[in-house]
């Protein structure tokens, strides 16, 4: 039977009878690493800092899940409220998109937890370990010795500790994160519902930053494999000027008709996926910038003119000219500002308190001689993160007569309960479509609701 290999075409993550090289990237400098650097410290700073920060009083982002209680930018919202994040979703999902369409996978190299976690927390600590990535492939050519037994379980120690450190920050979005040193105090048994949570992730995280790492971009996440059909010739990607570079020819002189490739694989040799960019654009490229880095090195070595692999369009990379504006664009970004825009018009409409007006169970009406009865209970949803006091009255008087003996309550922050109204009226005064209504309003600051309902009686 004929054994079909895969294709590998320098890519050095995959070795040649298919099974997997591990990727050491090498280490490199460059304008692009200090800047990814910056906003990777910015990133993490931000993911550990939020869970502390509070607007109002409140958490500035807090889920809340097991309360059903969520807090976002100090505004509160609990479980009824959940229909806001389709309009929230949605507007950030087509906002990639439309990013995509303009920068390529720039969210993959700049902002994706994946590179964030992978390249300023987990390479870093491996190359303080086990040294940079030249020695690692020597090292792994080499049998088991002792020492690197040792160290390899030095950094898997470290690994561990790493992804439980950011798997309990992670924890902080879902609890308050004030408590969380206490829960943890308390042991496992006392929230084992979070414990669960936490050792999953943290157990997730280390087999994907210790273990599987490039294979989640190239292989699982779902985002990249929509590229090349949110990208188009006008997006900005990471390529390689094949009219410049080719042919190549090593070493520092140039060739009478020779490119400005020099062959000096430094390009390949710090891809964190192992493959090369000079064969042009790929899933599997993650917009890292280190290739561009690496070569803009070369090139300043060269005394040739950096940008031999560089941020460009296709069509730029091929000389023409590069378009900004495309009709993709201005559909990405009209579905992008319209889930925005929705989102921002449902939180000016979000009320700070609800109340819904429903029957007591049993009969619609009851009839106690000449007078008829309707039971009602109101629904009422506290949705602010403080005590308020609510007060529950009619609306107009007869032919009702009110009886509602909880007309004062006292509700704790996303607290809900119900409160029972019973309404009487004279039979003979019941005309057509007779209604009852009630208004609840907040004691206090906050603005009146008027709920009503039907009165039924006999025809
Ligand atoms: S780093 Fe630049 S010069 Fe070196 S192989 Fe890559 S493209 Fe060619
Ligand atoms: S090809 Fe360049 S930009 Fe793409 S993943 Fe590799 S190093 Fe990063």
């Amino acid at each position: 039977m004929a054994v079909h290999l895969p294709v590998v075409d320098n890519r050095s993550s995959i070795r040649g009878d298919g099974s997997r090289a591990t990727v050491h990237p090498a280490d490199v400098r460059g304008r692009f690493n200090t800047a990814r650097v910056v906003v990777f410290g910015v990133l993490l700073a931000a993911y550990a800092l939020v869970p502390w920060v509070t607007i109002n009083g409140h958490p500035m982002v807090l889920l809340d899940v097991a309360r059903r209680q969520f807090f976002l930018l100090g505004r509160v919202f609990n479980a009824q409220d959940v229909w806001l994040t389709f309009f929230l979703l949605s507007g950030i999902g087509f906002g990639l998109v439309g990013l995509t369409a303009v920068a390529g996978r720039a969210w993959c190299g700049w902002a994706c937890p994946q590179t964030v976690f992978l390249e300023s927390l987990f390479r870093p600590l491996q190359r303080l370990i086990e040294g940079p990535a030249a020695q690692r492939h020597r090292r792994e050519a080499g049998p088991w010795t002792a020492g690197r037994l040792l160290r390899r379980a030095l950094l898997w120690a470290l690994y561990l500790a790493l992804a439980a450190a950011v798997a309990h920050v992670f924890l902080g979005y879902f609890t308050p994160i004030r408590g969380l040193w206490a829960m943890i105090k308390a042991g496992p048994a006392a929230s084992p519902e979070a414990f669960g949570w936490t050792a999953a992730i943290t157990a997730a995280m280390f087999f994907n930053f210790a273990w599987f790492r490039e294979q989640t971009c190239v292989a699982i996440c779902p985002y990249g494999r929509l590229q090349s059909v949110l990208t188009d010739p006008d997006s900005l990607v990471i390529g390689y000027d094949v009219t410049r570079g080719e042919p190549r020819t090593k070493g520092k002189v140039k060739a009478a008709g020779a490119g400005d490739c020099v062959e000096c694989n430094r390009c390949v040799v710090v891809c964190p996926t192992g493959i090369d960019i000079r064969n042009g654009l790929q899933l599997d490229c993650i917009a890292c910038t280190r290739c561009i880095d690496a070569c803009d090195d070369v090139m300043d070595r060269l005394e040739r003119p950096r940008g031999l692999i560089r941020y460009d369009s296709l069509r730029g990379l091929q000389h023409g000219a590069r378009r900004f504006l495309r009709p993709r664009l201005a559909l990405y970004a009209a579905f992008g500002l319209a889930g925005l825009a929705a989102t921002a018009l449902a939180l000016r409409s979000h009320t700070a308190f609800e109340a819904n007006v429903l029957r007591l169970n049993g009969p619609p009406y009851a009839l106690d001689g000449e007078m008829v009865r309707n039971a009602y209970d109101i629904h009422l949803v506290n949705k602010q993160g403080r005590r308020v006091t609510f007060a529950v009255d009619p609306v107009g008087g007869a032919p009702f007569a009110f009886v509602i003996p909880m007309a004062r309550v006292t509700l704790e922050p996303l607290a809900d309960a119900h409160v029972p109204v019973f309404v009487t009226a004279p039979r003979r005064d019941l005309h057509g479509d007779a209604r009852v209504r009630l208004r609840v309003r907040p004691l206090g600051a906050g603005e009146a609701l008027t709920v009503e309902a039907p009165f039924l009686g006999p025809d």
